[in-house]
């Protein structure tokens, strides 16, 4: 996950939460703290404390060539904000950060750039009133801020909850790289300086929501978890499948591959799967084609926003049932049917699927000799 504070030079309260998450989990690591290990065992926590050095040296929003570097993201960039730039990524700063996000940060889950000036915790989006495609995660962490931390900070999305704004680090985040993001305003007094003890006083509910939002970065993407799988090769599959996550994805598919070269045989059409939901899934396997070797694999988007990265999960094999095709007139000859019995019998031994429903062997009539070991014959249905 990633953290930056600083955009704005003058936004103290902002850099500050930046440092003292960072002091948490680093102080809370040297100390044995049990949250900050196992936060510190499990993720990677990047955290860019001050990306406008120039503009808090001068205590000023800008940066040095009097550019608001939170305009100048390339994502619906305009001249038609104050200060935008000469173009998207026009500044040193905000391009260095988004060339970071790209090289280190690609599958983060959780991206929150700090701010000060007026208290929300905004999400996406600034440059539209629409709700984000991925509202229900966002409703539900403003749900459980509200109820376990404090029900009075404001959690909206940006545009009805700040005021619109165009080319921002917040939905360049969400827009282009696919993570969740927040814009996290963390006082309304924007000025203020004082001494960090009497600043971690002041930002401990900030602080506080910020443990949470990281605590729990497992939850911020779609976790889809088969809980069954029917296989009817040359029919259907039916798929019972678990979305953990908080995220909703409506690119889910099943891929049957060669798991070590990745290589993908078939794949399915696409399903949805909502936030912490389940979902029965009927899949047309008409085309699929048992082969030795051969695995299934979830393949899904973590979450619904365009841009959010497809991950690729290997099925247990225990949750694989393979259910023996209906006989009843679709092969063309039962010399072939041995063929494609032994080719999925090879495949289900090299697999392990416990549950094969596949008893005898069928003499071919013909009188031909046809192999049996599975490892030439493709199954074609
Ligand atoms: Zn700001």
């Amino acid at each position: 996950m990633y953290i930056d504070g600083g955009h704005h030079g003058n936004e103290h309260l902002g850099t500050e939460l930046a440092f003292l998450v960072a002091e948490f989990y680093i102080e809370g690591w040297v100390d044995g703290d049990a949250e900050a290990v196992e936060v510190l065992q499990n993720t990677e926590l990047h955290i860019m404390i001050m990306l406008n050095a120039d503009g808090n040296d001068l205590d000023s929003r800008w940066n040095m060539n009097q550019v608001d570097l939170n305009r100048n993201y390339d994502h619906h960039w305009t001249t038609d904000e104050t200060a935008s730039g000469d173009g998207p990524f026009s500044e040193a700063e905000t391009r260095n950060n988004a060339d970071y996000m790209a090289e280190w940060m690609t599958d983060a889950d959780l991206y929150v750039t700090m701010h000060t000036g007026t208290w929300i915790l905004a999400y996406p989006w600034g440059f539209t009133g629409e709700m984000p495609s991925d509202w229900e995660m966002f409703e539900h962490i403003r749900d459980t801020i509200h109820e376990t931390i404090d029900a009075d900070l404001p959690v909206r999305n940006a545009n009805a909850g700040i005021y619109p704004t165009h080319g921002t680090s917040r939905d360049y985040g969400y827009g282009v790289m696919g993570f969740p993001t927040f814009t996290f305003e963390t006082d309304d007094e924007q000025f203020l300086l004082g001494t960090v003890q009497s600043l971690s006083d002041r930002l401990s509910v900030e602080l506080e929501v910020m443990r949470y939002l990281i605590s729990n970065v497992w939850y911020w993407r779609a976790r889809l978890n088969v809980t069954s799988m029917e296989v009817t090769p040359g029919g259907q599959i039916e798929l019972h499948v678990a979305n953990l996550g908080h995220a909703s994805t409506e690119n889910a598919s099943i891929q049957y591959v060669f798991e070590e070269s990745m290589e993908v045989l078939w794949q399915s059409e696409n399903f949805t799967v909502n936030a912490s939901n389940t979902s029965d899934v009927t899949l047309d396997a008409s085309n699929l084609s048992l082969q030795p070797g051969g695995t299934f694999a979830l393949h899904y988007q973590k979450r619904v926003i365009d841009a959010s990265t497809f991950v690729h999960q290997p099925i247990d094999e225990k949750m694989v049932e393979m259910v023996e095709p209906d006989k009843s007139g679709w092969l063309p000859a039962p010399g072939l049917l041995l063929v494609l019995l032994a080719a999925f019998g090879a495949a289900g031994a090299a697999n392990g699927w416990p549950k094969r429903r596949f008893s005898g062997t069928i003499e071919p009539d013909d009188g031909e000799n046809s192999s049996v070991d599975g490892t030439t014959h493709d199954a074609h249905l």
